[in-house]
Protein backbone atom coordinates (compact mmCIF):
# COMPACT_ATOMS: atom_id res chain seq x y z
CA UNK A 1 0.00 0.00 0.00
CA UNK A 2 1.57 2.92 -1.34
CA UNK A 3 1.34 6.21 0.85
CA UNK A 4 -0.66 9.16 -1.05
CA UNK A 5 0.92 12.32 -0.09
CA UNK A 6 -0.77 15.58 -0.68
CA UNK A 7 0.64 17.93 -3.59
CA UNK A 8 -0.19 21.02 -3.06
CA UNK A 9 0.08 24.65 -5.03
CA UNK A 10 1.29 27.65 -3.58
CA UNK A 11 0.98 31.59 -4.81
CA UNK A 12 3.73 31.45 -7.97
CA UNK A 13 3.88 35.04 -7.36
CA UNK A 14 4.36 37.32 -5.09
CA UNK A 15 5.49 40.95 -4.14
CA UNK A 16 6.01 42.32 -1.05
CA UNK A 17 6.83 46.00 0.55
CA UNK A 18 5.01 49.50 0.64
CA UNK A 19 3.73 50.85 -2.36
CA UNK A 20 4.05 47.78 -4.14
CA UNK A 21 0.41 48.27 -4.93
CA UNK A 22 2.00 50.65 -7.89
CA UNK A 23 3.94 47.89 -9.43
CA UNK A 24 0.40 46.20 -10.63
CA UNK A 25 0.28 48.03 -13.82
CA UNK A 26 3.30 46.42 -14.96
CA UNK A 27 2.50 43.21 -13.54
CA UNK A 28 -0.82 43.10 -15.34
CA UNK A 29 0.45 44.05 -18.57
CA UNK A 30 1.80 41.00 -19.75
CA UNK A 31 -1.09 38.57 -18.56
CA UNK A 32 -3.55 40.91 -21.01
CA UNK A 33 -4.79 38.71 -24.00
CA UNK A 34 -5.85 42.25 -25.81
CA UNK A 35 -7.54 44.94 -25.88
CA UNK A 36 -10.94 43.56 -25.37
CA UNK A 37 -10.08 41.40 -23.17
CA UNK A 38 -10.64 43.00 -19.96
CA UNK A 39 -9.48 42.97 -16.29
CA UNK A 40 -12.25 42.73 -13.60
CA UNK A 41 -11.23 44.51 -10.77
CA UNK A 42 -13.45 43.27 -7.19
CA UNK A 43 -13.06 45.56 -4.68
CA UNK A 44 -14.37 46.17 -1.11
CA UNK A 45 -16.47 49.19 -1.11
CA UNK A 46 -14.71 50.27 1.62
CA UNK A 47 -12.69 52.13 -0.91
CA UNK A 48 -15.44 53.49 -2.92
CA UNK A 49 -14.51 56.98 -2.16
CA UNK A 50 -10.71 56.64 -1.61
CA UNK A 51 -7.80 57.56 -3.65
CA UNK A 52 -7.17 53.89 -4.10
CA UNK A 53 -9.55 53.73 -6.77
CA UNK A 54 -7.22 56.33 -8.38
CA UNK A 55 -4.64 53.63 -7.95
CA UNK A 56 -6.02 50.85 -9.77
CA UNK A 57 -4.40 50.15 -12.81
CA UNK A 58 -7.50 50.02 -15.25
CA UNK A 59 -6.94 50.44 -19.26
CA UNK A 60 -9.16 49.90 -22.05
CA UNK A 61 -12.43 48.01 -21.15
CA UNK A 62 -11.86 46.93 -17.58
CA UNK A 63 -14.16 46.97 -15.46
CA UNK A 64 -14.04 47.90 -11.52
CA UNK A 65 -17.24 46.68 -9.41
CA UNK A 66 -17.20 47.41 -5.72
CA UNK A 67 -18.76 45.00 -3.36
CA UNK A 68 -19.94 44.76 0.45
CA UNK A 69 -18.11 42.61 2.90
CA UNK A 70 -20.81 43.50 5.26
CA UNK A 71 -21.90 39.97 4.43
CA UNK A 72 -19.44 36.95 3.73
CA UNK A 73 -19.34 35.52 0.02
CA UNK A 74 -22.43 33.59 -1.79
CA UNK A 75 -22.16 30.75 -4.22
CA UNK A 76 -25.16 33.44 -5.66
CA UNK A 77 -23.40 35.96 -5.69
CA UNK A 78 -20.68 34.20 -7.42
CA UNK A 79 -23.43 33.50 -10.17
CA UNK A 80 -24.63 36.69 -10.52
CA UNK A 81 -21.10 38.55 -10.98
CA UNK A 82 -20.07 36.13 -13.72
CA UNK A 83 -23.51 36.24 -15.15
CA UNK A 84 -22.93 39.91 -15.35
CA UNK A 85 -19.09 39.73 -16.47
CA UNK A 86 -19.80 36.86 -19.58
CA UNK A 87 -22.96 39.32 -20.75
CA UNK A 88 -20.79 42.34 -20.73
CA UNK A 89 -18.25 41.09 -22.99
CA UNK A 90 -17.70 39.02 -25.92
CA UNK A 91 -14.01 37.81 -24.67
CA UNK A 92 -13.61 36.35 -21.98
CA UNK A 93 -11.07 38.35 -19.74
CA UNK A 94 -7.36 38.52 -19.15
CA UNK A 95 -8.02 37.82 -15.14
CA UNK A 96 -9.64 39.11 -12.19
CA UNK A 97 -8.11 41.24 -9.89
CA UNK A 98 -9.31 40.97 -6.08
CA UNK A 99 -8.62 43.51 -3.36
CA UNK A 100 -10.02 43.36 0.03
CA UNK A 101 -10.06 41.22 2.78
CA UNK A 102 -10.45 37.40 3.19
CA UNK A 103 -14.07 37.91 1.68
CA UNK A 104 -13.64 40.09 -1.66
CA UNK A 105 -10.45 37.46 -1.94
CA UNK A 106 -12.56 34.36 -1.66
CA UNK A 107 -15.38 36.29 -3.86
CA UNK A 108 -12.40 36.88 -6.60
CA UNK A 109 -10.95 33.52 -6.53
CA UNK A 110 -14.36 31.94 -6.70
CA UNK A 111 -15.45 33.96 -9.84
CA UNK A 112 -12.23 33.14 -11.48
CA UNK A 113 -13.10 29.65 -11.26
CA UNK A 114 -16.33 29.78 -12.65
CA UNK A 115 -15.43 31.90 -15.68
CA UNK A 116 -13.33 28.69 -16.44
CA UNK A 117 -15.98 26.52 -15.85
CA UNK A 118 -19.62 25.66 -16.12
CA UNK A 119 -22.35 25.92 -14.22
CA UNK A 120 -22.91 27.30 -10.73
CA UNK A 121 -20.60 27.79 -7.93
CA UNK A 122 -22.79 25.85 -5.69
CA UNK A 123 -21.98 22.41 -7.40
CA UNK A 124 -18.05 23.00 -6.96
CA UNK A 125 -18.47 23.56 -3.12
CA UNK A 126 -16.42 20.94 -1.37
CA UNK A 127 -13.22 19.08 -2.44
CA UNK A 128 -10.90 18.79 -6.55
CA UNK A 129 -14.72 18.75 -8.17
CA UNK A 130 -13.16 21.84 -10.45
CA UNK A 131 -12.21 20.42 -13.81
CA UNK A 132 -11.04 23.36 -15.68
CA UNK A 133 -8.29 25.90 -14.80
CA UNK A 134 -9.43 29.01 -13.66
CA UNK A 135 -8.75 32.50 -15.44
CA UNK A 136 -5.41 34.54 -14.25
CA UNK A 137 -6.41 36.12 -10.78
CA UNK A 138 -4.48 38.43 -8.57
CA UNK A 139 -5.07 38.93 -4.90
CA UNK A 140 -4.54 42.12 -2.88
CA UNK A 141 -5.24 41.67 0.62
CA UNK A 142 -6.12 44.94 2.36
CA UNK A 143 -6.49 43.58 5.91
CA UNK A 144 -4.82 40.52 7.08
CA UNK A 145 -5.24 37.01 9.32
CA UNK A 146 -7.29 35.17 6.74
CA UNK A 147 -4.22 33.55 5.26
CA UNK A 148 -6.97 33.89 2.23
CA UNK A 149 -4.01 35.01 0.33
CA UNK A 150 -2.37 31.82 -0.02
CA UNK A 151 -4.53 29.31 0.96
CA UNK A 152 -6.15 26.84 -2.20
CA UNK A 153 -9.94 27.47 -1.15
CA UNK A 154 -12.83 30.51 -1.59
CA UNK A 155 -15.21 29.80 1.21
CA UNK A 156 -18.54 30.53 0.09
CA UNK A 157 -21.95 30.10 2.02
CA UNK A 158 -24.22 28.08 -0.85
CA UNK A 159 -27.71 27.01 -0.36
CA UNK A 160 -26.97 23.91 1.48
CA UNK A 161 -23.76 24.74 3.48
CA UNK A 162 -21.05 27.07 3.85
CA UNK A 163 -18.30 25.34 2.39
CA UNK A 164 -14.96 26.39 -0.05
CA UNK A 165 -14.44 25.61 -3.50
CA UNK A 166 -11.11 23.60 -2.78
CA UNK A 167 -9.41 23.03 -6.03
CA UNK A 168 -5.61 23.15 -7.38
CA UNK A 169 -7.37 26.15 -9.74
CA UNK A 170 -8.37 28.07 -6.68
CA UNK A 171 -5.45 29.13 -5.39
CA UNK A 172 -4.22 33.09 -6.64
CA UNK A 173 -1.31 33.28 -9.58
CA UNK A 174 -0.06 36.08 -8.17
CA UNK A 175 -0.51 38.19 -4.94
CA UNK A 176 0.40 42.06 -3.80
CA UNK A 177 1.27 42.45 -0.23
CA UNK A 178 1.28 46.30 0.47
CA UNK A 179 1.52 46.83 4.22
CA UNK A 180 0.14 50.57 3.45
CA UNK A 181 -2.93 49.06 3.21
CA UNK A 182 -3.50 47.95 6.56
CA UNK A 183 -3.39 51.67 7.90
CA UNK A 184 -6.98 52.54 7.79
CA UNK A 185 -8.29 48.81 9.35
CA UNK A 186 -10.70 49.50 12.32
CA UNK A 187 -9.12 48.47 15.91
CA UNK A 188 -12.17 46.24 16.38
CA UNK A 189 -12.00 44.07 12.70
CA UNK A 190 -8.02 44.28 12.82
CA UNK A 191 -8.20 42.37 16.14
CA UNK A 192 -10.68 40.17 14.99
CA UNK A 193 -9.69 39.19 11.53
CA UNK A 194 -5.65 38.90 12.95
CA UNK A 195 -7.18 36.29 15.95
CA UNK A 196 -8.47 34.12 12.77
CA UNK A 197 -4.44 34.15 12.40
CA UNK A 198 -3.62 33.37 15.79
CA UNK A 199 -6.49 30.61 16.00
CA UNK A 200 -5.02 28.84 12.74
CA UNK A 201 -2.03 28.71 14.48
CA UNK A 202 -3.06 27.21 17.50
CA UNK A 203 -5.38 24.88 15.97
CA UNK A 204 -2.67 23.68 13.66
CA UNK A 205 0.32 23.57 16.27
CA UNK A 206 -2.34 21.50 19.03
CA UNK A 207 -3.62 19.07 15.90
CA UNK A 208 -2.77 15.40 15.40
CA UNK A 209 -2.36 16.34 11.80
CA UNK A 210 0.79 18.29 12.34
CA UNK A 211 3.83 17.73 10.37
CA UNK A 212 7.23 19.65 10.28
CA UNK A 213 5.98 21.45 6.98
CA UNK A 214 2.99 22.92 8.82
CA UNK A 215 4.70 23.38 12.43
CA UNK A 216 7.57 25.32 10.47
CA UNK A 217 5.27 27.50 9.54
CA UNK A 218 2.65 27.62 12.06
CA UNK A 219 5.68 28.86 14.95
CA UNK A 220 6.57 31.39 13.09
CA UNK A 221 2.91 33.12 12.74
CA UNK A 222 2.48 32.09 15.87
CA UNK A 223 5.19 34.02 17.55
CA UNK A 224 4.31 37.07 15.13
CA UNK A 225 1.29 37.14 16.12
CA UNK A 226 2.91 37.70 19.65
CA UNK A 227 4.91 40.18 18.88
CA UNK A 228 2.13 41.52 17.31
CA UNK A 229 -0.69 41.14 20.15
CA UNK A 230 1.31 41.19 22.79
CA UNK A 231 4.49 43.46 22.05
CA UNK A 232 4.55 46.90 21.98
CA UNK A 233 5.54 47.35 18.16
CA UNK A 234 5.41 50.56 16.09
CA UNK A 235 2.03 50.63 14.40
CA UNK A 236 3.80 49.94 11.17
CA UNK A 237 6.14 47.31 12.29
CA UNK A 238 2.96 45.63 13.42
CA UNK A 239 1.37 45.90 10.16
CA UNK A 240 4.21 44.21 8.35
CA UNK A 241 4.53 41.46 10.68
CA UNK A 242 0.64 40.90 10.94
CA UNK A 243 0.61 40.40 6.91
CA UNK A 244 3.55 38.00 7.39
CA UNK A 245 1.64 36.36 9.58
CA UNK A 246 -1.48 35.67 7.63
CA UNK A 247 0.52 34.36 5.05
CA UNK A 248 2.28 31.97 7.23
CA UNK A 249 -0.75 30.98 9.41
CA UNK A 250 -2.38 30.16 5.90
CA UNK A 251 0.55 28.38 4.69
CA UNK A 252 0.21 26.05 7.73
CA UNK A 253 -3.26 25.02 7.60
CA UNK A 254 -2.09 24.09 4.10
CA UNK A 255 -0.79 20.73 5.35
CA UNK A 256 -2.65 20.55 8.31
CA UNK A 257 -6.16 21.86 9.36
CA UNK A 258 -8.22 23.90 11.54
CA UNK A 259 -9.83 22.62 14.95
CA UNK A 260 -12.53 22.87 17.19
CA UNK A 261 -12.97 26.64 17.34
CA UNK A 262 -13.56 26.79 13.25
CA UNK A 263 -16.03 23.98 13.65
CA UNK A 264 -17.60 25.62 16.19
CA UNK A 265 -17.69 29.03 14.47
CA UNK A 266 -19.08 27.64 11.25
CA UNK A 267 -22.25 26.51 13.44
CA UNK A 268 -22.90 30.21 14.69
CA UNK A 269 -21.98 31.69 11.23
CA UNK A 270 -24.70 28.88 9.67
CA UNK A 271 -27.47 30.32 12.24
CA UNK A 272 -26.98 33.33 12.77
CA UNK A 273 -25.03 34.82 9.87
CA UNK A 274 -21.69 36.13 12.36
CA UNK A 275 -18.74 36.71 10.24
CA UNK A 276 -15.65 34.42 10.43
CA UNK A 277 -13.28 36.52 12.72
CA UNK A 278 -15.57 37.67 15.48
CA UNK A 279 -17.36 33.86 15.75
CA UNK A 280 -13.72 32.67 16.18
CA UNK A 281 -12.65 35.10 19.01
CA UNK A 282 -16.48 33.94 20.26
CA UNK A 283 -16.00 30.92 20.66
CA UNK A 284 -12.41 30.23 21.37
CA UNK A 285 -12.73 32.43 24.98
CA UNK A 286 -14.44 29.37 26.07
CA UNK A 287 -12.31 26.47 24.80
CA UNK A 288 -9.65 26.48 27.72
CA UNK A 289 -10.57 22.38 27.65
CA UNK A 290 -9.52 22.11 24.56
CA UNK A 291 -6.99 24.76 24.17
CA UNK A 292 -5.92 26.23 27.49
CA UNK A 293 -2.01 27.88 26.82
CA UNK A 294 -4.12 29.27 23.69
CA UNK A 295 -7.00 30.76 25.83
CA UNK A 296 -4.81 32.00 28.25
CA UNK A 297 -2.77 34.18 25.51
CA UNK A 298 -5.67 35.07 23.97
CA UNK A 299 -7.67 36.91 26.93
CA UNK A 300 -4.02 38.24 27.49
CA UNK A 301 -4.75 40.17 24.12
CA UNK A 302 -8.06 41.13 24.71
CA UNK A 303 -6.91 42.80 27.39
CA UNK A 304 -4.01 44.98 26.35
CA UNK A 305 -6.42 46.06 23.44
CA UNK A 306 -9.74 46.70 25.64
CA UNK A 307 -11.42 44.79 22.91
CA UNK A 308 -14.89 43.39 25.08
CA UNK A 309 -16.45 40.73 23.16
CA UNK A 310 -20.37 40.68 22.60
CA UNK A 311 -22.20 38.68 24.67
CA UNK A 312 -25.68 37.68 25.00
CA UNK A 313 -25.74 36.19 21.55
CA UNK A 314 -26.89 32.80 21.71
CA UNK A 315 -29.08 33.12 25.00
CA UNK A 316 -32.36 33.06 23.36
CA UNK A 317 -31.73 30.61 20.90
CA UNK A 318 -34.79 27.81 20.12
CA UNK A 319 -33.53 24.32 21.08
CA UNK A 320 -33.94 23.67 17.30
CA UNK A 321 -31.24 26.56 16.75
CA UNK A 322 -28.73 24.99 18.92
CA UNK A 323 -29.20 21.76 18.06
CA UNK A 324 -28.41 22.67 14.10
CA UNK A 325 -25.84 24.55 15.43
CA UNK A 326 -24.34 21.60 17.22
CA UNK A 327 -25.06 19.39 14.28
CA UNK A 328 -23.44 21.77 11.46
CA UNK A 329 -19.98 22.49 14.03
CA UNK A 330 -19.86 18.04 14.42
CA UNK A 331 -20.23 18.00 10.57
CA UNK A 332 -16.87 19.01 10.52
CA UNK A 333 -15.42 15.91 10.73
CA UNK A 334 -11.71 16.59 9.51
CA UNK A 335 -11.39 19.73 11.33
CA UNK A 336 -12.58 17.74 14.99
CA UNK A 337 -10.16 14.42 13.82
CA UNK A 338 -7.43 17.10 13.62
CA UNK A 339 -8.50 18.50 17.31
CA UNK A 340 -8.74 15.20 18.58
CA UNK A 341 -7.33 12.54 16.95
CA UNK A 342 -9.25 9.91 14.69
CA UNK A 343 -11.67 8.56 17.84
CA UNK A 344 -12.93 12.10 18.30
CA UNK A 345 -16.32 11.35 18.31
CA UNK A 346 -15.89 9.13 21.49
CA UNK A 347 -14.52 12.71 23.30
CA UNK A 348 -16.83 15.03 22.24
CA UNK A 349 -20.24 15.20 23.85
CA UNK A 350 -22.87 17.18 22.31
CA UNK A 351 -23.76 18.73 25.75
CA UNK A 352 -20.59 20.00 26.12
CA UNK A 353 -20.67 21.99 23.02
CA UNK A 354 -24.38 23.37 23.74
CA UNK A 355 -22.94 24.76 27.10
CA UNK A 356 -20.08 26.43 25.23
CA UNK A 357 -22.37 27.97 22.90
CA UNK A 358 -25.00 28.86 25.57
CA UNK A 359 -22.20 30.54 27.14
CA UNK A 360 -21.51 33.27 24.23
P1 LIG B 1 -13.63 40.90 5.41
O1 LIG B 1 -13.14 40.79 4.03
O2 LIG B 1 -14.93 40.26 5.73
O3 LIG B 1 -13.71 42.43 5.78
C1 LIG B 1 -14.04 42.83 7.11
C2 LIG B 1 -14.28 44.32 7.18
O4 LIG B 1 -13.05 45.03 7.04
C3 LIG B 1 -15.19 44.83 6.07
O5 LIG B 1 -16.07 45.77 6.64
C4 LIG B 1 -14.23 45.51 5.12
O6 LIG B 1 -14.87 46.55 4.40
C5 LIG B 1 -13.20 46.06 6.07
N1 LIG B 1 -11.87 46.35 5.49
C6 LIG B 1 -11.09 45.53 4.74
N2 LIG B 1 -9.92 46.13 4.46
C7 LIG B 1 -9.97 47.36 5.02
C8 LIG B 1 -9.05 48.45 5.09
N3 LIG B 1 -7.83 48.39 4.55
N4 LIG B 1 -9.43 49.55 5.76
C9 LIG B 1 -10.66 49.61 6.37
N5 LIG B 1 -11.55 48.61 6.34
C10 LIG B 1 -11.20 47.50 5.68
O7 LIG B 1 -12.56 40.42 6.49
P2 LIG B 1 -11.69 39.16 6.73
O8 LIG B 1 -11.78 38.89 8.16
O9 LIG B 1 -10.35 39.38 6.12
O10 LIG B 1 -12.37 38.00 5.90
C11 LIG B 1 -13.39 37.17 6.40
C12 LIG B 1 -13.74 36.19 5.31
O11 LIG B 1 -12.62 35.39 5.00
C13 LIG B 1 -14.86 35.24 5.65
O12 LIG B 1 -15.77 35.23 4.58
C14 LIG B 1 -14.18 33.90 5.78
O13 LIG B 1 -15.01 32.82 5.40
C15 LIG B 1 -13.03 34.05 4.84
N6 LIG B 1 -11.89 33.17 5.13
C16 LIG B 1 -11.30 32.57 4.08
C17 LIG B 1 -10.22 31.75 4.27
C18 LIG B 1 -9.59 31.08 3.10
O14 LIG B 1 -8.63 30.35 3.26
N7 LIG B 1 -10.08 31.28 1.91
C19 LIG B 1 -9.69 31.56 5.55
C20 LIG B 1 -10.30 32.20 6.61
C21 LIG B 1 -11.39 33.02 6.39
ZN1 LIG C 1 -10.14 31.02 9.91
Amino acid sequence: NKTEFRNFPMVPRVVYGRGSFDQLADILLPKRKNSDAPFIFLVDDFFQDKTLVTRIPWLFNDQIIFVSANEEPKTEQVDALVHKIRQDFDEQPSGVVGIGGGSLLDLAKAVAVMLGNQGRAENFQGWDLVGRPSLYHVGVPTISGTGAEVSRTAVLSGPQKKLGINSDYTTFDQVVLDPDFLGSVPKQQWFYTGMDCFIHCVESLQGTYLNAFSQSYGEKAFDLCQDVFLGDLPKKDAEEKLMMASWHGGMSIAYSQVGVAHAMSYGLSHVLGIKHGLGNCLVFQHLNAFYPDGVTLFKQMLKKHLIVLPTGICVQLSDDQLDEMVHIALAMDPLWENALGPKWKERVKVEELKEIYLKI
